[in-house]
């Protein structure tokens, strides 16, 4: 069976929001394997999560986790943006949501967002 990977991703002023949510969602995230940009996943990490990290996202980790969108490699993207904040890196992050769209990969950018798409994902799995 194909591995399957969350990517996470959080910018500063959302990281707080993404380690509840990830807390919330322990059991569900249980069947999952984590990768993180280098920031996020450190803070995922200290909230005692198994976590493959990247570079940080202005060095270069949204383009990394693109490029793992790209080889198939991700099944879910939970990306919590800050729409408040400006980000050196934001072609970076538009790349990254543009291969999301390429490829047809679910991507969450709240948090909203991504409990349905876990609750949605619980019952495929359940059936
Ligand atoms: P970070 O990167 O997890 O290293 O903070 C996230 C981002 O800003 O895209």
């Amino acid at each position: 069976m194909k591995v399957r990977r969350i990517a996470i991703i959080a910018h500063d002023g959302k990281k707080a929001e993404m380690v509840a949510f990830l807390n919330e969602n322990k059991e569900f995230l249980k069947h999952f394997k984590i990768v993180a940009t280098g920031t996020t996943g450190k803070h995922a990490q200290n909230a005692g999560f198994e976590v493959t990290r990247y570079n940080s996202g202005p060095l270069g980790g949204d383009a990394q986790i693109g490029g793992l969108v790209s080889e198939d490699k991700i099944t879910m993207v939970f990306f919590f943006r800050d729409p408040l904040g400006k980000h050196p890196h934001e072609p970076d992050v538009q790349m990254l949501m543009r291969l999301c769209d390429v490829y047809d990969i679910p991507l969450a950018t709240n948090p909203s967002t991504a409990k349905h798409l876990i609750k949605s994902l619980i019952s495929e799995m359940k059936s």
